[in-house]
Order: structure tokens, then C-alpha cells, then sequence
């Protein structure tokens, strides 16, 4: 492009109420047409990040003293254009990151809800009086903003994560840096226009897409930046914990998953079907919470195998906006790769593939899959212990639900979990023990709701817990005081 065209059509970064372009940009593709391109994105260099965070500091008092019914206003007004605009939003992230239209409408529907939510927290914060042990000495609790919040996030979820990530920073007072994913840029900037429609003052509020090692990295390092909420991989939020930790710095890291999904011979084997279809093969396979291991009891074992070939056999895979696709490409071709790389891996480790694994032809060209089935494997195979995040689930058969327990236990992670049964003891003994944040009983692992606490245990997660009230533990910070009359 010239340099005119490139004016016009990139898409810029917002830095201290201006949009700012920069020298480099990166052409955003779509997984499901590799012929089209959806936009040209500014990538954001280190000067532009550090102009970022210079901004958000300068502007943590103006936010943190801007009215709560200001506050509270302008992310009402977010969540309300977010909703007014969920079915233009909507195709343009099924266009970006190829999930189905119904699936990116859902999640524009979440993210504006998530934002009037957090409006409603505005005006709900509180502190405590606690009686003193001394006598004439009281004592309260307040909370206050951090300061600079520095906001990365995945390709997975392109609005609705970064919506519960900027909406309690700004929420509590906080002034924010967000670096979206390199693949998704054109959500993120069509969130970031709605944002600054709505009325933030200059500098609260600041939108830097480019590069985690260049961008996200700076934030990380970047002493002026006082909290990093991140999502994405184990291996990047180890990274970013052991650099952060160096500034003393809050985090809250969301990583991986290989949620189990037990079915138990006394479940309702068409919902058990559905249940373990929806979560591990909708949206791709690519949630966190998607459930890749599925650990059924022998009593049912056989019967519930068939059951899924025969569904799975009923699934469509095409063009993410087409209204007969049940599931839409896989996001590029690297995690393409990597899927079929793991359907070779499980055959060679002796699972036996009865559905799908392969690269699919269609009439557009994308990066399309046919989702696949494993069985007669166990827990110890790669295939079950390294998330894979693509449409890829396996079958692990025991004898009983002990044994089920203890496999679905037996992971580096703990996101989510469910359990299919008809059972009130085994659904009871199972939520008290299975080590995972969340859990669901005759439910999708992945699907959660808006406004109570997301996260998990072990390697998934680490820090507070983010949504719902909950999230006022990472994006404020407690002040006790002690006052003698
Ligand atoms: P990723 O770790 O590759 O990237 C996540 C973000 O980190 C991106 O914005 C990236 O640019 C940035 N980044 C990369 N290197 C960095 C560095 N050195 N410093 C700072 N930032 C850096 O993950 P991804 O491939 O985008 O997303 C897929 C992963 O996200 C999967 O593992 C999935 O399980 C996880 N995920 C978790 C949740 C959850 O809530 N637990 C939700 C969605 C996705």
C-alpha cells in the first residue's frame, strides 16, 4: 500500500485520546475465506506503548476522580452501544476468528452485558466498619484503584475477555493499557471506537495492538504499570509472572485447560451426547473451558462411543457466516498445523481415531477440520495431558466413578469440569471433589455466565478471580483505617 492508502485504510492505535498511526501495520485475514482481507491494523512499537502507559498515569486522577455516577454512566453507554451493534459486531468477529455468527453474536451479547453489569458495580462499592479491640478507636476499610492496569489478552474470546477485563479496571477507578491478540485486532479496535464514543476522558483508556514480545512485553516490565491481567498460554503466563514479580507488580493470569467430562453409566445418554458435543467441539475446540477429555464408565462405554460417532457424524463444518455451519474454520494455520500434528500423535501413542482428524477441502479456502474422536486411551497419553485447543477429543473408558474422579484429577490443570449423571450423591461428591474452579452437572463445561467468578485451580489459573463482584479483589486495593475521637 502507499502511504496515502495506508492513511486511509489502517486501522490506529488510541493513545492519550488520539488515534495514532504507526510505521508498521499487519494485514488481518479471514480463517474462513483466505482471500479475504478484513482490515489493516497499526502495530503498535515501543514508543507507542510507552506513550500508552504515560498516558494512563498521567490520567488515574481524572478517572479516580470522576464521579461514580459518571462512571457508572459511560460504561452503561459502552455496554448499551455494544448491544445495539451486536449483529454488525458479531459477523465481524466471526469474520475475524472464525467462529459461527450465532457463537460471535453471543459473545457481543456478553460483552455488552458484562459492561452494564460493572456500570451497576459503580455504584455499588462499599466499605466495611469493623469494631476496634481498642475502646474509643474505630476502624474502617475502603477500597482504591491500582493505577495503570496493563490488559493482554487471547485470540479466543476477541470482545467478551477483553470486556471483563476493561470493564472492572475502569470500574474500580483504574486507567487502562489493553494489547489484544496479533490475530484479532479488528474486534479489539471496534471495541476501543465504542469506548471512546462513550465519553472516556483522554488517557483513562488506551488501545496498543501489536507484538506480545514487543507491546505486551513492555507492559509487563514497565514500573509505572502497577497490575497485568493477562489470558492465554501456560507458557506465556509464566513468562509474564516471574517478569512481573520483579516490580511488584499484581497479576491475575488465566491460562490452559483439559477439562474432564465425565458421563456415568446412569446418565441420560442423549443429553450426556449433546453436553460432551458442545463442549468439546463448538467454537472449534478453542475454549479454555472445552472439555477434551471425556471419561466414561464401562457400563455405557460402548453404547455412548456409538452415540457420539452418530452424532458427530450430523455436524457441519464450513464458513464461519454461513447459517448451516455448526463449527467454522480452526483460527490460522499455525494452530491448524498443530492440531493435525496431535491427531498423529495420538495415533502413534495407539489411540484408535474413529471420527474425523483430518484437513478438510472446501469451496472457500480456509483452515478447516473435521472434529476428532479418540478412544481406548488413557490418561497418561500426551493427547490427554497437553492442551490441545482445537476440535480434537478423546475417550477415556473406566470402571467406575472412583476411577473416573481419579483420572479427571489427574492433570497439570483445573478449569472446569463436569459430570453427567442422574445420581445426586455422585453429582454432590463430585462438585466437592474434583479439583477444578468450576463445575457443572449435566452442563457443557464450557458456558458459563456473566456475573459470578471465572477461574480455575493448578496450572489455569493464578491470582484473584476475574468477573462478578469477585473482581474487585484484583483491580482494587484495601485501605484499613484507625481513628481515635
Ligand atoms: P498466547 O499466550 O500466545 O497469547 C496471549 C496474549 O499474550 C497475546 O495478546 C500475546 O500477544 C501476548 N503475549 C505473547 N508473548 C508475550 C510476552 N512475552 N509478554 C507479554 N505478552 C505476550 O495465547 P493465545 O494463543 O492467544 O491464546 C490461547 C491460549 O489462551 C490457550 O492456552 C487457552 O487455553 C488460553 N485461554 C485461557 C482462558 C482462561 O480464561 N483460562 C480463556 C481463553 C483462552
Amino acid at each position: 500500500m502507499t502511504i496515502q492508502q495506508e492513511n486511509n485504510q489502517v486501522k490506529k492505535n488510541y493513545i492519550n485520546g488520539k488515534w495514532v498511526p504507526s510505521e508498521r501495520y499487519s494485514t488481518n485475514i479471514n480463517p474462513s475465506n483466505l482471500n479475504e482481507v478484513i482490515g489493516y491494523f497499526s502495530e503498535a512499537n515501543k514508543q507507542d506503548a510507552l506513550d500508552a502507559i504515560m498516558a494512563a498515569k498521567d490520567a488515574t486522577a481524572i478517572w479516580a476522580g470522576t464521579g461514580i455516577q459518571q462512571r457508572s454512566d459511560i460504561l452503561d453507554n459502552i455496554g448499551n452501544k455494544i448491544l445495539s451493534r451486536q449483529v454488525e459486531l458479531g459477523e465481524l468477529l466471526a469474520r475475524e476468528e472464525g467462529k459461527t455468527r450465532a457463537e460471535a453474536m453471543g459473545e457481543v451479547h456478553r460483552a455488552g452485558s458484562i459492561f452494564k453489569f460493572f456500570a451497576g458495580e459503580v455504584l455499588r462499592q462499599s466499605g466495611e466498619a469493623i469494631d476496634s479491640v481498642r475502646p474509643g478507636v474505630s476502624v474502617t476499610t475502603t477500597r482504591s484503584p491500582v493505577g495503570v492496569v496493563g490488559i493482554i489478552t487471547p485470540w479466543n474470546f476477541p470482545i467478551a475477555i477483553p470486556a471483563w477485563k476493561i470493564a472492572p479496571a475502569l470500574a474500580y477507578g483504574n486507567t487502562v493499557v489493553f494489547k489484544p491478540a496479533e490475530l484479532v485486532p479488528a474486534s479489539a479496535h471496534a471495541l476501543a471506537e465504542i469506548i471512546v464514543e462513550a465519553g472516556v476522558p483522554a488517557g483513562v483508556f488506551n488501545l496498543v495492538m501489536g507484538e506480545g514480545k514487543v507491546v505486551g512485553d513492555i507492559l509487563v516490565k514497565h514500573k509505572d504499570v502497577k497490575a497485568i491481567t493477562f489470558t492465554g498460554s501456560v507458557n506465556t503466563g509464566r513468562a509474564i509472572a516471574v517478569e512481573a514479580v520483579k516490580n511488584m507488580k499484581k497479576i491475575q493470569l488465566e491460562m490452559g485447560g483439559k477439562n474432564p467430562a465425565i458421563v456415568l453409566d446412569d446418565a441420560d445418554i442423549d443429553l450426556a451426547v449433546e453436553t460432551c458435543v458442545q463442549s468439546a467441539f463448538y467454537s472449534t475446540g478453542q475454549r479454555c473451558t472445552a472439555s477434551s477429555r471425556i471419561i466414561v464408565t464401562a457400563g455405557i462405554h460402548d453404547k455412548f462411543v456409538k452415540a457420539m460417532q452418530e452424532r458427530m457424524s450430523k455436524i457441519t463444518v464450513g464458513d464461519a457466516l454461513s447459517e448451516s455451519t455448526d463449527i467454522g474454520p480452526v483460527v490460522d494455520e499455525k494452530q491448524l498445523v498443530q492440531n493435525l500434528a496431535y491427531v498423529e500423535i495420538g495415533k502413534a501413542e495407539g489411540a484408535e481415531l474413529v471420527c474425523g482428524g483430518e484437513k478438510l477441502t472446501l469451496a472457500k479456502t480456509g483452515f478447516y477440520m473435521s472434529p476428532a474422536l479418540f478412544i481406548n486411551t488413557t490418561n497418561d497419553m500426551r493427547i490427554n495431558q497437553e492442551e490441545i485447543f482445537g476440535p480434537i477429543a478423546t475417550i477415556i473408558k473406566v470402571k467406575d466413578y472412583q476411577q473416573a474422579l481419579a483420572v479427571a484429577n489427574d492433570s497439570e490443570f483445573g478449569l472446569s469440569a463436569g459430570i453427567c449423571t442422574t445420581s445426586l450423591k455422585y453429582a454432590k461428591h463430585f462438585q466437592e471433589n474434583i479439583q477444578a474452579g468450576m463445575t457443572m452437572v449435566n452442563l457443557p463445561t464450557a458456558g458459563v455466565d456473566y456475573h459470578v467468578p471465572f477461574g480455575g485451580t493448578k496450572g489455569s489459573s493464578y491470582g484473584s478471580r476475574e468477573q462478578g463482584s469477585y473482581a474487585k479483589e484484583f483491580y482494587t486495593t484495601v485501605k484499613t483505617s484507625y481513628l481515635s475521637a
